[in-house]
């Protein structure tokens, strides 16, 4: 078994809109980031390579190719390194930190999102959030495990 972590920080930005774990949230305060500023796919994603012993995020996305880049490309090419090396995820634990956005209203959507992408079922997945008491960054912290195929 593997273990991988990531933490991912965003500024809040009035010019962007929010994706959360691939579910866009009308209305809300996005990221400042040359992508959509997903913080919760940012975690996911660069902790899963971190489980393949690889680089952090920033080495294979340099920020002048990544402008509006969705995160679910992103979580794509993290889910193809895991299958070139025959890994399989055994479970993944997404902790979210916001002063002002409630995941609540859209936990169950981001969860049959991520368990599709992730190709798990709903024991093998943990998302739940938190608040801070900072208006201006909002946070996701992610683990993940895997196995052997
Ligand atoms: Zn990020």
């Amino acid at each position: 078994m593997r273990i991988g972590y990531s933490r991912d920080i965003h500024k809040v930005s009035h010019s962007k809109e929010l994706y959360l774990g691939g579910v866009f949230f009308p209305g809300e305060i996005g990221h400042e980031a040359t992508s959509d500023g997903d913080v919760i796919l940012h975690a996911l994603s660069e902790a899963i390579l971190t489980a393949l012993s690889m680089e952090d995020l920033g080495s294979y996305y340099k920020e002048d190719e990544s402008k509006n880049l969705s995160s679910l490309t992103i979580l794509d090419f993290a889910m193809a390194q895991l299958k070139k090396k025959n890994m399989q995820i055994c479970n993944v634990v997404i902790s979210f930190t916001s002063e002002q956005i409630l995941l609540s209203p859209k936990k169950d959507k981001i969860i049959t999102n991520l368990q599709k992408i992730l190709k798990i079922n709903s024991d093998q997945l943990s998302v739940t959030a938190t608040r801070w008491e900072n208006k201006d960054n909002q946070y996701s912290e992610c683990i993940v495990s895997l196995i052997i195929n």
